[in-house]
């Protein structure tokens, strides 16, 4: 136990060093990715930062969001999960428990009972009085016990609605984006596929659209992170307001969207990017503490349908295509791609 504590102060140490000394952003989701990384116990995640390292030179705030939703979140939420099996076992164990003592007592009780019927016959009246005390005093605490029963039978059931309450929150905090509270990521890739199923089976209509806020970089370095955080926070709110019940706007990670448009052509899924994305560039931006404005942002947009029987990758990857035409088209406008032309 003190190693182990010896052993985490050595390892916080370093990584404040390594922050530091790499110029990192002194965040919780740095210091977290960092510390795991020096402690080297977890390979995968070694792994990932070594890549990724590599590939892009040195460490950037976007390769840290996706570190951190990829390692992270999802570690937090199955030990949550598995706190609360141990939780609703436990409390099994309880009632397991009492149920147990309870029939073993019934069962003595039951004997009692039996030898008294066997015995009863001659017994002096003075016996047969002390048998009967003993009988109606057994009755009682067998009472006492049933009652007992009942009673953690319904603490039980009780604290296990509880933990399926805390479960089911915990299942829907894990596919919400926790910056915007619309669906993030992982809630799109299970969206997305039960939709890709849905339209294969039917033979029905399916677009994506992707979509990603233009020149972001230049506006975080002129207003400041904390306010892009809550520019991301106003696009996510547009977008999902700006669509049908049925479709699914997501954040796909850091400043890029996606919305999920089921039963519909590419035609009205191009008019719904075109709706939201003026939507968004009417929005006039306020900076809350100063009451500066601080004009507007625009977004790029790429729809495409789904062509049957692709799978997922390929469907993303058009869309993706297709903002990448956007971007290139001088941005804040849609672009769209028909499967046959890829
Ligand atoms: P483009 O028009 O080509 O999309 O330019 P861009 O600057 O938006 O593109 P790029 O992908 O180079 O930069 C995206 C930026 O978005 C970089 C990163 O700092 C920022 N970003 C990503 N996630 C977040 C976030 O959660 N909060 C904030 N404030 N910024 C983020
Ligand atoms: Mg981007
Ligand atoms: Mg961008």
């Amino acid at each position: 136990m003190t190693e182990d504590y010896q052993n985490t102060r050595v390892v916080a140490k370093k990584t404040l060093a390594l922050i530091e000394e790499r110029g990192i952003r002194p965040t919780p989701h740095n210091y977290a990715i960092w510390f795991e990384y020096l402690q080297e116990a977890n390979p995968d995640l070694t792994r990932a930062v070594n890549e990724l390292m590599a590939k892009n030179g040195k460490y950037s705030e976007k390769m840290g969001i996706e570190l951190f939703n990829r390692f992270f979140t999802r570690d937090r939420e199955g030990r949550i999960i598995q706190e609360t099996n141990r939780l609703v076992q436990k409390s099994m164990d309880n009632v397991m428990g009492d149920l147990k003592r309870t029939t073993a007592d019934f069962s003595s009780y039951g004997e009692q009972l039996n030898n008294f019927a066997v015995n009863a016959e001659g017994m002096s009246q003075q016996d047969l009085q002390n048998m009967i005390d003993e009988i109606v005093d057994q009755t009682n605490s067998m009472s006492d016990n049933s009652s007992q029963l009942q009673n953690g039978l319904d603490n039980a059931s009780r604290e296990i609605a509880d933990l399926k309450r805390r479960l089911q929150y915990v299942q829907k905090e894990a596919y919400t984006d926790s910056l915007t509270g619309i669906p993030n990521r992982k809630s799109f890739d299970t969206v997305l596929s039960k939709e890709v199923a849905t339209a294969r089976e039917k033979q029905s209509g399916l677009c994506l659209v992707m979509a990603d806020i233009d020149h972001f970089k230049q506006f975080n370095d002129l207003h400041g992170h904390t306010f892009g955080d809550q520019v991301i926070k106003l696009v996510a709110n547009t977008l999902a307001k700006g669509i049908e019940k049925n479709a699914t706007a997501a954040r796909y990670g850091g400043e890029e969207f996606s919305v999920i448009l089921p039963a519909i052509d590419l035609a009205d899924a191009v008019n719904t990017a075109n709706d939201l994305r003026m939507a968004i560039a009417a929005k006039k931006l306020v900076e809350r503490s100063t009451k500066k404005d601080v004009g507007r942002i625009t977004m790029s947009f790429g729809v495409t349908t789904y062509a049957h029987p692709e799978d997922s990758m390929a469907f993303i990857n058009r869309a993706d295509q297709a903002l990448y035409s956007a971007k290139k088209a001088g941005r804040n406008c849609v672009k769209h791609l028909q499967p046959s032309t890829v």
